[in-house]
């Protein structure tokens, strides 16, 4: 699922890792919630005096317990492979586990993807159990049985063999292994993910068409739209994370530098860089070309102008020791990661307190547009930016 996006109210720390619920989680919690109680059990069982709505709460509650146990289950198998998980969140379509490290190796992948569908299967046959053991009170065993029947879809859904879905992130593992080629996996993992989008979007069609069913084809045609996308940033993501582990800071930085100077003044900074080479983070120097820190725009626009005459640069700018800056040797995947995690960007490339460049994401998309392998490997996969 698509990552940076979701923002959650956390609610729990199991295990150490936060479990975040999105806004849009409630959405679905309530549609659960009144479908359970005013349609799905009063079906199941059509008797006078049945507690339909206690047994939605219930069924809803347990449901939301299922979903966090499927995420956590990726999670502690993630750590087993020492990948720090950074929360689980809750959204629209389900759950997600949230790692920004790479996946290690495939037998890593295979275990922490089969993880999720594996410990929904198990509730499955737990919540199974139970409805037979409680025959003689029936809420109790409608209720088993729709979180067994619940349980048993999760695992049947994931499994399916598309990126972002465990079952896509299986084939990729076993794809991986097999022909020890992590981009070409993910390519045809996240066209299974394409493949799986347009099938459901069909189904929605089908369901509005031939049975009116139109709260279906919504339903199925979001769920349509987002796991496209998913799998089609999935690939991406994979694409652009090989590429760069390659290749040095140095090999993509920018060198024509216009830095500001640490004698200026506001005003003076303004119009004689700025104003020309508008970024959002500029460098701070000595006369000895010397980094002494790091002005951004934001900084500028939380003073107001008529401040600004009265103000050095020196006076509003990050000093260098709080300062974010890479090594012209650092690999840029990890510049990548500095930037995404700072917000800064560009960022200055700084060798022995001199500064030698700057690097940002647009350097590294323009470089990743014109390298040869990526060239190599539009002919054989289409175009992955
Ligand atoms: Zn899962």
């Amino acid at each position: 699922m698509p990552r940076e996006a979701l923002t959650g109210w956390k609610i729990a720390r199991i295990f150490g890792i936060p479990i975040e619920i999105s806004p849009s989680w409630i959405v679905i919690f309530l549609l659960i919630f009144w479908s359970l109680g005013a349609a799905v059990f009063p079906a199941l069982a059509p008797i006078p005096d049945l507690p339909s709505w206690p047994m939605a709460a219930v069924a809803t509650v347990l449901f939301f317990a299922c979903l966090i146990a499927h995420e956590l289950s990726h999670s502690l198998v993630s750590r087993h492979y020492g990948l720090q998980v950074r929360r689980i969140v809750l959204f629209l379509f389900g759950g997600v586990s949230e790692s920004h490290e790479e996946m290690p190796s495939a037998v890593a992948e295979f275990w922490i993807a089969l993880a999720g569908p594996a410990s929904s299967l198990l509730l499955a046959v737990l919540f199974y159990g139970i409805g037979l053991a409680t025959t003689g009170y029936l809420p109790a065993t409608i209720v088993a049985r729709w979180m067994g029947l619940i349980n048993l879809a999760l695992a049947a859904f994931n499994l399916l063999p598309g990126f972002p879905l465990d079952g896509g992130r299986i084939f990729r593992a076993v794809l991986w292994a097999w022909r020890k080629n992590y981009i070409e996996a993910t390519r045809w993992a996240s066209w299974g993910g394409e493949a799986i989008a347009v099938l459901l979007g069909l189904w929605g069609v089908v369901a509005a068409l031939a049975f009116g069913d139109w709260f279906s084809m919504i339903w199925l045609g979001l769920l349509a739209v987002l796991l496209y996308g998913a799998a089609e940033a999935s690939y991406r993501q994979a694409f652009v994370l090989t590429a760069l582990r390659r290749v040095l800071v140095k090999d993509l930085m920018r060198r024509d530098l216009h830095p500001v100077h640490d004698s200026q003044t506001i005003p003076e900074a303004v119009s004689e860089v700025l104003a020309h080479y508008p970024e959002p983070a500029v460098p701070v120097t000595t006369d000895e070309e010397s980094l002494v820190g790091i002005l951004t725009a934001e900084s500028l626009e939380q003073v107001p102008r008529r401040l600004w005459p009265r103000l050095r640069v020196t006076e509003l700018m990050k000093p260098l020791s709080e300062a974010e800056v890479v090594h012209p040797t650092t690999p840029a995947i990890d510049a990548l990661k500095q930037m995404q995690a700072s917000g800064v960007d560009p960022l200055p490339v700084v060798d022995e307190h001199r500064l030698v460049g700057v690097v940002g994401e647009g350097d590294l998309q323009r470089y990743l547009r014109w390298h040869p392998a990526v060239l190599h490997h539009h002919e054989r996969f289409g175009p992955p930016l």
